[in-house]
């Protein structure tokens, strides 16, 4: 954890936009239900090896209702390939299925709504709320924002939802879907796990956790 500074939140978001300024979500879908589905399907997996999945999937079960009723096997098999297939294709159909019965087949737009499908958590819930065009429930808190909030000293917290609570009060509400997007892409690119690449990094002058990894 830095002992300097934290940075300086409007600029680093001012340079993080300019160093991604075409940040969006990774994941391929047309619908929020896809997106829902996606979502899901991401976790512990890769947004590639998801946009893989999801074209088959969505084809294949065009709505919650087909979904919620598709025999769990099938579901299983389609998406096997993004790993943890038992568990997925089970919380994928528990959410169909509150989304038919419950909100007469259609993704519901509100925080409380979406946290109430059966393992939809925040993150999802955030996810899905930025970038269908509802108002956003809050920071997405991955494990890029994760690292990223701690580095430049905007958390002290360890749990999701403490950091998003902190990003949240941090950063200004209109910023928290580009600056997700744009956290998340440098935590790929640049400020990444094991070995932050701070020579690179356009944040290295504000950043109180630069050059500090051997
Ligand atoms: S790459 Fe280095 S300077 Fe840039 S944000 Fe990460 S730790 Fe800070």
């Amino acid at each position: 954890m830095p002992r300097k500074p934290a940075a300086p939140v409007e600029e680093t978001l001012k340079r993080l936009h300019k160093a991604y300024p075409d940040a969006r979500c990774t994941l391929d879908f047309k619908t929020t239900l896809e997106l829902l589905v996606a979502t899901v399907l991401s976790a512990q997996c890769t947004d590639v090896r998801v946009n893989l999945v999801t074209p088959a999937l969505f084809r294949k079960y065009r709505s919650a209702r087909a979904c919620a009723a598709a025999p769990l096997p099938d579901l299983e098999e389609a998406i096997r390939s993004c790993g943890f297939y038992h568990t997925k294709a089970r919380s994928i159909q528990g959410i169909c299925r509150a989304i038919v019965e419950k909100h007469c087949g259609r993704v519901p737009a509100t925080m409380d709504e979406l946290v109430a499908l059966p393992g939809v958590g925040r993150k999802t819930a955030n996810v899905v709320l930025g970038n269908s065009g509802s108002r956003p429930g809050g920071f997405v808190v991955d494990t890029h924002v994760k690292r990223l909030a701690a580095r430049l000293g905007w958390t002290k917290q360890k749990d999701a939802v403490k950091i998003e609570r902190d990003l949240n009060k941090l950063v200004p509400e209109k910023d928290w879907v580009s600056a997700g997007h744009e956290l998340i892409q440098h935590g790929r690119r640049i400020c990444v796990a094991r070995k932050p690449r701070c020579r690179d990094c356009p944040l290295g002058d504000l950043c109180p956790s630069a050059f500090t990894f051997k």
